[in-house]
């Protein structure tokens, strides 16, 4: 499916610009390394995203959202995530907020993307967006390389800092169980 391979190569290309290559990989340092750039009215600016951790009150009970706010020039790309939530869903919420914004989603007059849970329902840009956050989070060629010396699924979750269906998600989706 296009909309998933241009996810994945994506990603790649965001992991190659902007990660140390040290695992679990940081979407939060990740997206302080990345340049977004804005197309507007024939011009061109370049941006970080601003990632920031809301209470579950202030996102009434949703994961988290990626927006374009424009009353802040300098910072309109807006990824929010529930610090409420267990840490291996912060990781995963910031990762697919951010791939929002990477895959281009999040642009002047479209609707916020809300998240409150990451079931696709076909919905593209949420397929897109959830590939992207598989592949920055647990990136193929490491999980193909550890899953062969780490065989307890707990345990290879933990190396990546996701949670256990993720990582098997993950090894289904690679084939690999
Ligand atoms: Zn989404």
């Amino acid at each position: 499916m296009h909309v998933k391979s241009n996810a994945i190569e994506q990603a790649r290309i965001t992991l190659e610009g902007a990660w140390d290559g040290r695992l679990p990989v940081c979407p939060e340092r990740i997206s302080v390394q990345t340049t977004i750039v804005l197309h507007r009215n024939g011009q061109e600016s370049e941006h970080r995203v601003l990632m920031k951790g809301w209470s579950d009150e202030d996102l009434n009970g949703d994961s988290g959202f990626a927006e374009f706010r424009d009353q802040d020039a300098g910072q309109p790309f807006w990824c929010v995530y529930n610090i409420h939530e267990r840490p291996d869903r912060q990781r995963f919420t910031q990762a697919h907020e951010f791939g929002h914004v990477v895959l281009g989603h999040v642009i002047d007059g479209n609707k916020p993307k809300r998240d409150s849970n990451f079931n696709a329902k076909g919905d593209l840009d949420e397929i897109a967006a959830n590939t992207f956050a598989a592949e920055l989070l647990m990136p193929e060629d490491l999980v193909r390389d550890f899953s062969k010396r780490i065989t307890d699924l707990n345990a290879l979750a933990m190396k990546f800092r996701v949670s256990p269906s993720a990582m098997k998600t993950r090894l289904k989706a690679l084939r690999i169980i």
